[in-house]
């Protein structure tokens, strides 16, 4: 039901522009700045029903208060953060539903890279928007939670079908791809993904988002089979260079 498209912000953020066609309602998720989503609606003739945040970093939040003003929008986040979100019109927490037109999203509880950090599963549509949470062949950093709840919120994602499209919150593929491949360097399903990322950047085009199946095979922290070998990674990753 939904069209979905990534719209570039700052250097490496994607803010998600969700669209039912048939309502006429549009959706953005984290628009880290006002400018390039506003271009992304007036290119395609959309005004801005909804913000939805998913956690409250700046680059995620940083077109808010000007869309907001422009559309009129509404804007949804994480109850449990509102202190430090944008102004919200509705507080968000696990397990409640969120309506883009035809298409329902269900709240989940993602902490790790943050506390308050919530991700947006589609399941009719088959699309999860993942902030900061999951990366392709990677994950977010543990800045304010811990590798247990990091570790428990990639396994609500491993739950969900292999066919959902994964719409992360930056574009980070290839850095993760050269650690990734240090740590798993035979793992058929990561050179392939690697080597179609380098295709893509080198095009100029995004590699997101990626397919849910596609991460099961081959980011090592979403495969991590337990806490402490996705502490490990995520301490080594942090180092790496
Ligand atoms: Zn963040």
């Amino acid at each position: 039901m939904l069209e979905i498209a990534p719209i570039p912000c700052l250097s490496d953020n994607y803010a998600w522009l969700l669209h039912d066609t048939v309502t006429r309602t549009t959706a953005v998720v984290d628009p880290g700045e006002a400018e390039p989503v506003g271009r992304a609606l007036a290119a395609r003739g959309l005004r801005l029903d909804l913000i939805l945040l998913t956690h409250h970093h700046g680059d995620h939040v940083g077109g808010v208060a000007a869309l907001k003003a422009g559309h009129g929008c509404a804007v949804l986040g994480a109850e449990a953060d509102a202190n430090r979100l944008p102004a919200l019109d509705r507080g968000l927490k696990d397990g409640d539903r969120v309506a883009v037109g035809r298409a329902t999203a269900v709240v989940l509880d993602t902490p790790g890279h943050t506390r308050g950090h919530i991700s947006f599963h589609f399941p009719g549509d088959g699309v999860l928007a993942c902030g900061d949470t999951l990366f392709s062949l990677g994950c977010g950093r543990l800045l304010e939670g811990t590798a247990e709840e990091m570790f428990a919120s990639l396994r609500r994602f491993a739950a969900l079908p292999a066919e959902t499209r994964v719409l992360c919150g930056h574009e980070y593929t290839l850095a993760n791809a050269r650690f990734a491949l240090t740590v798993d360097p035979d793992n058929p399903a990561l050179k392939a993904r690697a080597a179609e990322a380098e295709v893509l950047r080198a095009r100029g085009e995004p590699t997101l988002p990626s397919l849910l199946g596609s991460e099961m095979a081959a980011n090592p922290f979403l495969r991590a089979p337990d806490v402490a070998t996705l502490a490990r990674l995520r301490a080594e990753k942090d180092s790496f260079r």
